[in-house]
This record gives structure tokens, C-alpha cells and sequence, in this order.
């Protein structure tokens, strides 16, 4: 019995770790889809109402921007779950007592400065930034790349999708601000679940509030890694704030996104090798908080 519940309990688990990445490629998907369908359709706007004529080619232009933003997630976010951030199989040298060198005794080992363990992953990670809990796995060192771009991608890819929904709002609020057209923005589902409006109405509805609320929670995420990135900081540092590996502009924007730095953002297959190791730092700056 002990080992059935033991069971259940570790694939509830391994459900709920992989749900926000389920949950995000549903949403993403979905949101293209939409946009796809409003490019080629213009399905928002009503019957008698008089159509926006968009161009065959002008379309053609839409839907590769979008396939564009599409394959750049996915594929970021592909090689960002696959790329393995931790110290496992890196020889970390014998150099542990050297400057900001820890002792980490979940792993038994001892670790190079910038390197903390992640209590989630269970294993100590190079340059650790944080754990991303939408991906479910920690942003490190050799990671990075992938992580901003695939968030710099979803941002410009929600403001592109914000924009093309704005349709979907002036539709929804043409009678003027009713209580019905605000509840329908609002609580979509309540309005679908009671009955109150078409599963297309909803549908709409729900992808137009999912783009603007996606697009204000990635604007907040891209813009706070971008200034740690150009500050040389990772989100660690940040609480504590320090700034002792910093660089200068060119000299972070090489050590986060590579020596390409200038053009990897553009295709995840574009080699952009690191200059460092993860595990030697140039120091700069103090070690100790600054404030
Ligand atoms: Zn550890
Ligand atoms: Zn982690």
C-alpha cells in the first residue's frame, strides 16, 4: 500500500512539475492559432461591418513573422529544458579553497563562486540565476541564451499578438462599455459557464485577455533579466547587490549570450560560444554587499 501511494504520489508530482510547461505550450499555440486566424479570416469583425482587405502578400508577411516568433520559443525553450545547467559531469578542478569557493553538503562537493545549489533540481548549479518555475528547471550558466531569447521572442511575439487582439476589444466594446461586454473581458469563463455568450465569443475573449496579461507578466520578466544582463548581474546578486563580475556592456552581453552575441538572438542553431568555463570568474568589484 505504502509503495502504491509512494507511486501515485510520485507521478502526481512529475505531473504537477511538467503542467507550466503543458500549460504555456497550450497557451502559446493557441494564441498563434488565433492570430494566424484573424490574419487570414479577420473573424472579430462583424457580418455587415466593412472588411479591412489585407493584401495575399501583406498576409504571407503576418503569418511568416508569426512563424518566425513560433519556432523561436519553441525552439529556445527546447534547448533550454535540454541543456543541463548543473556541475554534473563538469570537472570542477582542484582548486577548492580558492576565492568565493563554497562547500555545498546536499552535493559533497566544493564549488566555484556564482554556483548555488537549487533545492527544486537537487543538484548544485553553474552561475545559477534562478529556478524558472514556468520551465521548471534552474537558468545557469550554460543555459542563458536560450532563456532570454526565448523570453525576448514571447515578449515581442505577445505585443505583436496584444496589438492584432485590439480588434477583438473595439468589437467586444462597440455597444459601448455595457456590463456585459466588461464581464465578458473580465470573467470569460464565468460568462461561457452561466451561459451568457457564444464558445466563440469566449474563446476570443479569453486569447485577447490571455495575450494583454501575458504581455504585461513577460514585459516585467524580459526587462528585469535584460538589466541584470547588461548590469552583469545574475538575480542572486541582485538581492544582495553586488556587482563584482561586471564587465562593462560588450564584455556582459558576451559572457550571457556568447561571443555571437549580435546575432544568436536571430536562430538558436547560430554557434555563439561562451568565453568562460562557469566556473572562473573575472572579478571586478568587491565581493562584499555594497550597501
Ligand atoms: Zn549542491
Ligand atoms: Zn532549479
Amino acid at each position: 500500500m505504502t509503495s502504491f501511494a509512494s507511486k501515485v504520489f510520485c507521478r502526481v508530482e512529475s505531473v504537477c512539475r511538467h503542467l507550466p510547461v503543458f500549460l504555456n505550450t497550450f497557451l502559446v499555440f493557441s494564441i498563434t492559432g488565433e492570430v494566424s486566424y484573424l490574419v487570414l479570416v479577420e473573424a472579430p469583425l462583424e457580418e455587415d461591418q466593412q472588411k479591412t482587405v489585407w493584401s495575399s502578400r501583406w498576409k504571407a508577411v503576418h503569418l511568416l513573422a508569426q512563424y518566425f516568433m513560433l519556432v523561436n520559443i519553441c525552439w529556445n525553450a527546447m534547448l533550454f529544458l535540454r541543456t543541463n545547467p548543473s556541475i554534473k559531469g563538469v570537472f570542477l578542478g582542484g582548486e577548492g579553497m580558492g576565492q568565493g569557493w563554497r562547500y555545498c553538503y546536499t552535493c559533497e562537493t566544493h564549488t566555484p563562486p556564482r554556483c548555488s545549489h537549487c533545492y527544486d533540481c537537487k543538484v548544485c548549479v553553474l552561475r545559477r540565476d534562478h529556478h524558472c518555475v514556468f520551465f521548471g528547471q534552474c537558468v545557469g550558466f550554460r543555459n542563458y541564451r536560450y532563456f532570454i531569447c526565448c523570453l525576448l521572442f514571447m515578449w515581442s511575439g505577445l505585443l505583436y499578438a496584444t496589438l492584432m487582439n485590439a480588434e477583438v476589444f473595439i468589437v467586444i466594446l462597440k455597444e459601448g462599455v455595457t456590463v456585459h461586454s466588461v464581464l465578458l473581458l473580465l470573467i470569460p469563463w464565468i460568462m461561457l459557464v452561466s451561459g451568457q455568450v457564444s464558445a466563440r465569443a469566449f474563446a476570443f475573449a479569453f486569447i485577447a485577455d490571455t495575450c494583454v496579461v501575458g504581455f504585461l507578466l513577460v514585459s516585467a520578466f524580459f526587462f528585469f533579466h535584460l538589466f541584470l544582463m547588461i548590469r552583469g548581474q545574475t538575480t542572486r546578486e541582485w538581492y544582495s547587490t553586488r556587482r563584482p563580475y561586471s564587465l562593462g556592456l560588450l564584455g556582459n552581453l558576451r559572457n550571457s549570450l556568447g561571443v555571437r552575441w549580435y546575432l544568436c538572438w536571430l536562430c538558436p542553431l547560430i554557434p555563439s560560444p561562451l568565453p568562460g568555463d562557469g566556473i572562473h570568474f573575472q572579478v571586478t568589484g568587491s565581493l562584499e554587499p555594497s550597501r
